[in-house]
């Protein structure tokens, strides 16, 4: 089959590779119709990832349609149309009882090299490197998926694959980190960042009773889009942030901030922890440092939702600010299973249609282009569905 790999920092190429097979029998295999590329997508490509390995296949965006099951899957058949999460969870553990799918302890075989690396473990994640259970990702033609009835979820066949793609991950993304912010009727949410994340946060913010959202960004398409959205737009090259929102909200600053950046605003500390990790780190951008400025800005007794991905430390966070304010934090790799069936609901009810964050359909092939624009933000592309 063809399946994006990963070959270093800002490469990727289109490679033939066996195709993926059952090899334990909760697995199924699918045939994959439509699959995306996300911002953690870029985190790989940007190199600051250090156990990502030549020729690993990337992706964890994706839906099709099953076409082989082991022995004991017995909820998903062959035929179903799916969409699959990207943390996979065995559905049994400690964490996945307590619907935390994406901590789930049973799923990362290289655990102890997270733990040497980053001090943890999340579960094991498709396409996201050695640390987090080497499995081959979805930016292919068929992805083998392990615990196939915990994770793989059946989707009615009048919906399109762009309405529900989503459900893998950033619909869910941005729903949880809004969720995260405690919203209480009336809100006023700050948001960083407009990407793929940041519009569905939007969205959420809106959904769950937010009464005004500002949207900080500098890409104009993307603030146009948080705008449809119903959000409030600063550019951060153009206004002094923290004085905009203190204007913004008469004083107090915003019941709740959120950075749905991450580590792109300001490189990965992982230095030290890991040898290769040397040629990841990036230096200290001359942009803001979300976080910092978010705590800063986040109103006193508000809530501060962090779904950004970060790796290792980041430097000189204002803990005094924090502390003295009685900030609340929320963060974590989203527990994706959690939320899909709620999420397919509002679908089906008409509150949202995902595809509306989608600029770019390309061919499997055409992926290093797609991974160029998508990081360098060319050709006004925001989100960009691969087609196998
Ligand atoms: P993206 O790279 O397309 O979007 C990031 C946006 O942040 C860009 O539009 C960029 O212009 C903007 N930005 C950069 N510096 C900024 C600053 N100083 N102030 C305001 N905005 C700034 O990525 P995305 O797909 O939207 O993902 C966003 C983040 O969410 C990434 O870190 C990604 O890894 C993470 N993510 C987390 C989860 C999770 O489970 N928690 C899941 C998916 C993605
Ligand atoms: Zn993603």
């Amino acid at each position: 089959m063809k399946a994006v790999c990963w070959q270093g920092t800002n490469k990727v190429t289109v490679e033939s590779v066996p195709d993926p097979k059952i090899i334990n029998p909760r697995d199924a295999v699918i045939k994959i119709t439509s699959t995306a590329i996300c911002g953690s997508d870029l985190h790989l490509y940007d190199g600051f990832i250090p156990t990502m390995e030549q020729g690993d296949i990337l992706g964890h965006e994706f839906m099709g349609e099953v076409v082989e099951v082991g022995s004991e899957v017995k909820r998903i058949k062959v035929g179903d149309r799916v969409v699959n999460p990207f943390p996979i969870a065995c559905g049994h553990c400690f964490f996945c009882q307590r619907d935390l799918t994406s901590l789930c302890d049973n799923t990362n075989p290289n655990a102890f090299m997270a733990e040497a690396i980053m001090g943890y473990s999340p579960s094991g994640l498709f396409g996201y490197s050695h640390m987090l259970g080497g499995y081959a990702g979805g930016q292919a033609e068929y992805a083998r998926v392990p615990h196939a009835d915990v994770g793989l979820f059946k989707i009615p066949n009048e919906l399109a694959d762009e309405q529900v793609l989503f459900l893998s991950d950033i619909f869910p993304t941005g729903y949880m980190a809004a969720e995260n912010c405690d919203i209480k009727a009336g809100d006023i949410v700050a948001i960083w960042g407009c990407g793929p994340v940041g519009q569905f946060a939007i969205r959420s913010a809106r959904m769950l009773g937010a009464g005004r959202v500002i949207a900080i960004d500098r890409i104009p398409e993307r603030l146009e889009m948080a705008q449809k959205g119903g959000a409030e737009i600063l550019n951060f090259e153009e206004v002094d942030v923290g004085e905009a929102l203190k204007e913004m909200t008469g004083g107090r600053g915003p019941d709740s901030v959120m950075d749905a950046v991450g580590m792109e605003a300001h490189g990965l500390g992982l230095e030290g922890f890991y040898d290769k990790a040397k040629q990841a780190v990036r230096l200290e951008t001359d942009r803001p440092h979300v976080l910092r400025q978010a705590i800063v800005a986040c109103r006193k007794g508000g809530t501060v939702s962090i779904p950004g991905v970060y790796g290792g430390f980041v430097d000189k966070i204002p803990m005094g600010a924090a502390m003295n304010k009685a900030l609340t934090f929320k963060t974590g790799q989203t527990h994706v299973h959690r939320y899909m069936g709620r999420l397919l609901e509002r679908i089906q009810n008409g509150e949202i249609d995902p595809s509306f964050v989608i600029t770019h359909r390309l061919k499997l092939e055409d992926a290093p282009t797609g991974y160029d624009i998508f990081k360098h933000k060319k050709d006004n592309c925001i989100k960009i569905v691969l087609k196998p």
